[in-house]
């Protein structure tokens, strides 16, 4: 009976417990990811990244792993000497292993903590599926209590890191293409016939010439109606009305995006100042700056000429 009870708390222990190994390294993987995008944003992701890791390290992970030793070893006394069993001989090999994996988790959660990053996302996504190979080695030796089968097991489990690892980097290939991020390219989309074309000979200036109207002329600056702001060259959905405040500098100015995929940041080094210039990321016409001097909750100011953009009625 004895037994039994407290091989269920042992198994209770091993769940919750992996559940921390499994999604800690993911909030190390946002963790990493953050670090991309611009000060402001970075900070409140990061802030709030750790606060979740240290809840679910310390709060969840850390006493399921000794509540694993604790009953683990109250039933190792049914299993004796252990010798006799093989099985249970290999699955402490790879309980040790995964004690030390626990460990090198605790070292990047360490470094997390204060703002040190060492592994790149995409490195972190590999060591986020190491526990899965743990797990599948565990559970396939304490189910068929067989060492031979264990080498099926293993051959197995290759062919499974060989599909993760690809399924990771068509998925890293897939981000890189939508990742938001601040580039110094600057592609040359200024002599096209077809813009020219298109649009008036002012839009062509601001859009596709990266030019600047002048403020308190826009016919946005003052304009407050509910509703979307869309892309003047291409019609793609870029701001709401919701963001959309007076900045007093005469310009319409929103001090967020509906979806940062939704536009492109690139640094701009023109006129003597470092800006970070916001083009359409569908069609790369050019829409404004972005600045840090915004309100809460991102302390974003994008400040955008209103001949870029198209007011929808909601
Ligand atoms: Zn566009």
């Amino acid at each position: 009976m004895n037994y039994l009870v407290f091989k269920s708390l042992h198994i209770i222990s091993v769940v919750t417990w992996f559940a921390g190994l499994f999604y800690m390294p993911r909030l190390f993987v946002y963790f990493a990811e953050a670090e991309n995008k611009l000060p402001a944003e970075k900070k409140i992701l990061q802030d709030q990244f750790k606060i979740m890791q240290r809840r679910l390290w310390l709060g969840i992970t850390w006493p399921s792993a000794i509540a694993v030793l604790i009953f683990g070893s109250s039933l190792l006394s049914n299993f004796w000497p252990i010798t006799h069993y093989p099985w249970l001989m290999m699955k402490l090999m790879f309980v040790v292993g995964l004690y030390a994996y626990h460990l090198f988790l605790h070292k990047i959660f360490k470094q997390q903590q204060i703002n040190k990053i060492q592994f790149s996302p995409m490195s972190l996504r590999v060591i986020n599926e190491i526990s899965t190979i743990f797990l599948i080695a565990i559970v396939f030796l304490v189910v068929l209590k067989n060492v031979l089968s264990m080498i099926y097991g293993l051959v197995g489990l290759f062919i499974l890191i060989a599909i993760l690892m690809s399924a990771i980097r068509t998925y890293k290939n897939f981000r890189e293409q939508k990742e938001l991020t601040v580039t110094n390219k600057k592609p040359d989309n200024n002599n096209n016939e077809d813009w020219k074309a298109k649009l008036s000979n002012e839009e062509f200036k601001i859009l596709r010439m990266c030019g600047t109207e002048r403020p308190f002329e826009g016919k946005y600056y003052s304009f407050f109606e509910p509703g979307i702001y869309a892309c003047a060259g291409c019609g793609h959905e870029l701001f709401t009305s919701e963001t959309k405040y007076d900045s007093g500098s005469g310009w319409p100015a929103f001090y967020d995006v509906i979806d940062t995929k939704n536009v492109r940041l690139i640094e701009d080094k023109s006129l003597g100042m470092k800006r970070v210039e916001v083009r359409c990321a569908h069609c790369d016409s050019h829409l404004g700056h972005v600045f840090e001097d915004g309100p809460k909750p991102t302390g974003l100011r994008y400040c955008i000429n209103s001949i870029c953009l198209k007011h929808l009625n909601p």
